[in-house]
């Protein structure tokens, strides 16, 4: 089975149904989408690639992407979707890593093909020559391309090769097959969503990451796929998107959750209102603080859904479902809002000990995952993948702990931790408690070196405009709530937190601040 099958079935099942949106235009239906993603692979064989060879997509959101996306599956190619926040140097690497031989671009990120080495073409999206790939020299012609069948690929052939987005370390490449992304298509209708034919999916995070593996549940069921004609993440323009296409369906960091509750806000809608602009937003990557979730369900009403997964294991860890969400009257409420939900239907979690053994409800120790959505590996890098598949469960460094009735809990990534005259201390912990004091907008807390602790607790907090905040009453909300040991040792007053493309706190940055 390769995900270009699906492509084809939706195109020969509903050929005229409308499949990719430009803003609110219309640019393919699914028959279009499936002929322009096979003329896409039938020249990149032409190129000479082989089924296996990798094609970069180094673009900015765009109505293209997902034939692209397709034409390199249809071909039986390895896609690497890479972050448009990269650097070319950072883009560079990664080609050479990845052994990559084609690259299709967009020209704001790349202006000159001459700066991506190595590879045999590098071609600009834009182009009359992407054009004349993608719709074919005479359209409307017979199409001789079209007859032929996608590249046959075994389940466990990788079909995106995804470089970590690097909060930690260098990127590594996780190889994520077809029989993992059927997997979490397939687990999303039961854990996250129902999709109709009628719905579509809004692209307001990169493509290259979580938001765009969902195009798969949608490309089965059926929907419409909405790429935001600004290309990037507008709130207002995704409100209206919403009202004039239909409800919208959308996965987004927590970041971006907050603006967008913050434009509903500003505009003075009803929760009924922003039902008009938004189906399902589909929250996760990032912790979501309880305050702000409850903000959002208050101000935009039960539209959420919360995952947890990770590159390895693709969008597929657990869920807090709707009914999670609405369940006010539960006695651990509160606990469940905080924690990230419960397995996913395609997979087993278990927390464990670093000797494996799984630890008892309530004990903190790292998150395991077990499934057909398990990456087969990093790319060419056998210890790597011994280090993080062990006996079949994937070891994802992130802490956490599970509740009697199996909800999870993250504490932090295990790297995160930080060990402060010999007590653990989890910066989530105390992020959460002052985000809760007055005059916070923002925080991040992460470890300095310290002589005589081994490390203490830094935290920068970024204050809401017009507040006056400083380190002595921050120190006393600390102790009013938890254990001194956990308190802040200093804080940083700073405008605002480094942030990756997906709208993660880079704490590497913060730390090398403290050194
Ligand atoms: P990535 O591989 O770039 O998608 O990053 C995955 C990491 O993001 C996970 O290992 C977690 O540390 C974090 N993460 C993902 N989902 C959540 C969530 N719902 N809440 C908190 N952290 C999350």
């Amino acid at each position: 089975m390769n995900l270009a099958h699906l492509l084809q079935r939706k195109a020969l099942e509903h050929p005229d149904r409308p499949a990719i949106f430009n803003g609110t235009l219309p640019v393919a239906t699914h028959f279009e989408w499936a002929e322009r993603a096979a003329r896409v692979g039938a020249h990149l064989r032409a190129q000479g690639l082989q089924p296996g060879d990798r094609v970069l997509l180094f673009m900015r959101n765009h109505p293209r992407y997902l034939e692209l996306l397709f034409g390199a599956w249809w071909a039986g190619l390895v896609a690497v979707p890479i972050n448009a926040k990269l650097h070319l140097k950072e883009v560079q690497w990664i080609v050479e890593n990845a052994g990559a031989r084609w690259a299709f671009v967009t020209a704001d990120l790349v202006p000159d093909p001459a700066a991506l080495t190595g590879l045999d073409g590098v071609m600009d999206v834009d182009s009359t020559a992407c054009d004349a790939w993608v719709n074919g020299a005479e359209r409307g012609g017979e199409d001789a391309l079209y007859i032929e069948e996608p590249e046959e690929r075994a389940p466990d052939d990788t079909a995106w090769l995804f470089y970590t987005s690097g909060t930690t370390g260098r990127p590594k490449g996780v190889m994520i097959t077809h029989r993992n992304l059927l997997t979490m298509g397939l687990g999303y209708f039961n854990d996250v969503d129902h999709v109709s034919p009628q719905d579509a999916i809004a692209y307001a995070a990169p493509m290259s990451h979580g938001a765009g593996l969902y195009a798969i549940p949608h490309l089965m069921a059926g929907a419409r796929h909405v790429v935001p004609a600004s290309g990037g993440f507008d709130a207002a323009e995704l409100f209206e998107l919403g009202r004039q296409l239909g409800p919208l369906s959308l996965f987004a960091a927590p970041t971006i959750v907050k603006r967008i509750v913050d434009e509903a806000e500003a505009q003075g809608l009803t929760p009924e209102q922003c039902g008009q602009s938004f189906k399902t937003i589909v929250y996760g990557g990032a912790p979501m603080y309880a305050a702000d979730i409850r903000r959002a369900l208050r101000s935009m009403g039960l539209r959420f859904v919360q995952i947890y997964g990770q590159g390895e294991s693709p969008m597929t860890g657990t869920a807090l479902s709707r009914a999670h969400l609405a369940d006010t009257a539960h006695p651990r409420h509160e606990a469940r809002i905080a924690s990230v939900g419960v397995a996913q239907t395609p997979v087993r979690i278990r927390v464990a000990g670093p000797d494996g053994q799984s630890l008892p409800a309530g004990e903190v120790g790292e998150v395991l995952i077990q499934g057909d959505s398990i990456m087969a590996g990093y790319w060419q890098n056998p210890e790597a993948t011994q280090a993080a598949i062990r006996d079949g469960w994937l070891w994802t460094g992130d802490m956490g702990a599970l509740d009697d009735d199996g909800f999870l809990t993250l504490k932090d990534r295990s790297k995160d931790l930080i060990i402060s005259g010999g007590s653990n201390i989890y910066p989530r912990e105390v992020e959460e408690v002052l985000l809760h004091a007055p005059g916070v907008a923002e925080v991040a807390v992460v470890g300095a070196p310290d002589p005589e602790w081994g490390e203490v607790v830094v935290a920068f907090v970024v204050p809401l405009p017009g507040a006056a905040l400083d380190a002595q009453t921050l120190d006393a909300f600390c102790l009013d709530q938890i254990a001194r040991f956990k308190r802040p040792k200093r804080y940083e007053l700073v405008e605002a937190l480094p942030k990756n493309n997906y709208g993660k706190v880079l704490k590497t940055v913060l730390r090398e601040r403290v050194c």
